[in-house]
């Protein structure tokens, strides 16, 4: 199974660019938090599990994570965009043992900006559409455009959860860039400006690859 990996720290932009990129090669995308909060909301015993570890802002144990991923993969796949996956080595084994990894994108951006654009993402309280109060801002101050429900800022956007967040990326996942350059699969994307001036350097990348 071919497929994509974005990686960056929390809030360079890589779920809005897995997205992009996976409705651009019709693959399917994989955003494991999605996931995970979708669990939460539920409240399955998977979301039980998670549930205090993602409010603190903590990673997930792998068994788990490459569990949610069996369970989401659908079968008439033509690939893969995977957002948030792998954050730890060990993820980025059973990575390279079980997927044929094509590219890994990783987006380049400064933690001041990435706390600055964390700090302004809403969601809907509703129907969990996502938004950003500088880039991607509802018609109405604070209310979702498709359902009108109340938006909230993410449990784990809160300011202790940001920086326990910023520091597990720190920890375990930035040494996946040597991991994946001795590969010869690291892209470094220069991941600011607007959405598309991002999109279209990943673009840009992909061309040619399929
Ligand atoms: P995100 O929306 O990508 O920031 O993910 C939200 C939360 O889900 C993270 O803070 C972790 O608790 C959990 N999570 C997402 N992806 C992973 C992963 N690959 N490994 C472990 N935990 C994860």
């Amino acid at each position: 199974m071919h497929c994509i990996v974005f990686f960056g720290i929390q809030g360079s932009g890589k779920g809005t660019q897995a997205e992009l990129l996976s409705e651009f090669l019709d693959f399917q995308h994989i955003n494991i938090g999605d996931l995970f909060r979708d669990q939460v909301a539920r409240e399955t015993d998977l979301g039980k599990q998670v549930h205090e570890i993602m409010c603190r802002g903590e990673l997930v144990p792998d068994e788990l994570v490459f569990e949610i991923i069996y369970s989401s993969l659908r079968q008439d796949l033509k690939g893969i965009v995977f957002d948030g996956f792998p954050r730890t080595l060990k993820q980025a084994e059973h990575l390279m043992q079980n997927y044929k990894v094509v590219q890994v994108f990783f987006l380049e951006l400064s933690e001041e900006e990435a706390i600055a654009r964390i700090s302004a993402r809403r969601v809907c309280s509703g129907c969990g559409a996502n938004y950003n109060l500088n880039s991607s801002k509802p018609l109405r101050d604070n209310v979702c455009d498709d359902c009108g429900a109340e938006l909230k800022i993410r449990d784990d956007d809160r300011p202790e959860a940001i920086a326990k967040r910023v520091k597990e990326f720190y920890a375990k996942t930035l040494a996946l860039k040597d991991f994946f350059a001795a590969h010869n699969l690291l892209c470094l994307i220069d991941g600011g400006g607007s959405i598309e001036a991002v999109a279209t350097r990943i673009r840009n990348k992909v061309t040619g690859l399929f």
